[in-house]
């Protein structure tokens, strides 16, 4: 089925990991692809290749999100890669992924301002603004995704401060669902759990052993496996959804 055929997607860090999955999903069900990253530009270009590699279609955009004019640095790339492809600047579905995270170990006491304010750049204000930019171009029956964690529901102190910016997008999502109901867009959180996201530590048996312990399915989830489900709710079958939380951990919170 390709259940997105003549969409347009902007999928923000999607060079690697989650982001990546999410973007070659979208693709694969028609949608023209905006591939953003901040800096690893082979990454987001072997993104757009895994798309075409596919039939399907897709643009790398850079923009460092939390540097000054990064938002408009942003939407003057996808701008631009949109009108080059389809002569306009639609833009049908929003996912906000990219997200800065806690050195591992961190406890809440070594947590610097710099640090903090970096986490609140990058994961709460970068997407507000973002969203707002949008608005000018997202048509009526659009979709807002905001990418979450489950760490909003499952304490964990060494992540407190990233937990925090995860709690100020699921207010992005509940307040703006209000908001843009009018116009038929429908605007959600979906909270992944512990995810592969290609990084190091899942090439440690030992450590992905135990982080499998967490899920009610006793292993760690896949990139696709959050893939699949921002992509339901990016097609028309998820009109009736919004203002939602949608749990993607594979039973975690259970
Ligand atoms: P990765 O660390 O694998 O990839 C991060 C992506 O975001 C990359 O594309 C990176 O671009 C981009 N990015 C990072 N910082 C910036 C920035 N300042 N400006 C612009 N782009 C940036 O992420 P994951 O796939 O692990 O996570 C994706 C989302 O899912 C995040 O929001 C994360 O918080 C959330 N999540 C992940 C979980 C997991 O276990 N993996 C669990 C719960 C939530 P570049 O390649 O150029 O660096």
């Amino acid at each position: 089925v390709s259940r997105l055929i003549d969409k347009t997607a902007l999928v923000t860090g999607s060079s690697r990991g989650i982001g990546r999955a999410i973007a070659t999903r979208l693709a694969a069900e028609g949608a023209l692809v905006a591939v953003h990253y901040a800096s690893n530009a082979d990454a987001a270009l072997e993104t757009v290749e895994l798309i075409e590699k596919d039939g399907g279609r897709a643009f790398p955009v850079r923009a460092e999100l939390g540097a000054p004019g990064d938002v408009h640095q942003l939407f003057l790339g996808l701008e631009k890669g949109l009108k080059e492809r389809i002569g306009e600047t639609r833009l049908d579905i929003l996912v906000n992924n990219a997200g800065a995270i806690t050195p591992v170990g961190q406890q809440p006491e070594d947590t610097t301002p710099e640090e903090f304010d970096h986490l609140f750049a990058v994961n709460a204000r970068a997407p507000f603004f973002i969203v707002q930019r949008a608005l000018g171009i997202i048509p009526t029956g659009g979709r807002i995704i905001n990418i979450s964690s489950g760490l909003t529901r499952f304490s964990n102190p060494e992540q407190t401060a990233y937990a925090m910016t995860k709690g100020a997008i699921e207010q992005l999502s509940l307040h703006l669902a209000r908001h843009l109901a009018p116009r038929l867009i429908t605007v959600n959180s979906v909270a992944p759990g512990i995810t592969d996201n290609g990084g190091a530590v899942f090439d440690i048996p030992e450590a992905v052993e135990q982080m499998a312990q967490l899920s009610a399915f006793k292993r760690v989830g896949k990139a696709e496996d959050v893939a699949d489900v921002v992509t339901f709710l990016a097609t028309d079958e998820a009109r009736w959804i919004t203002g939602a939380f949608i749990d993607a951990t594979g039973g975690t919170l259970l």
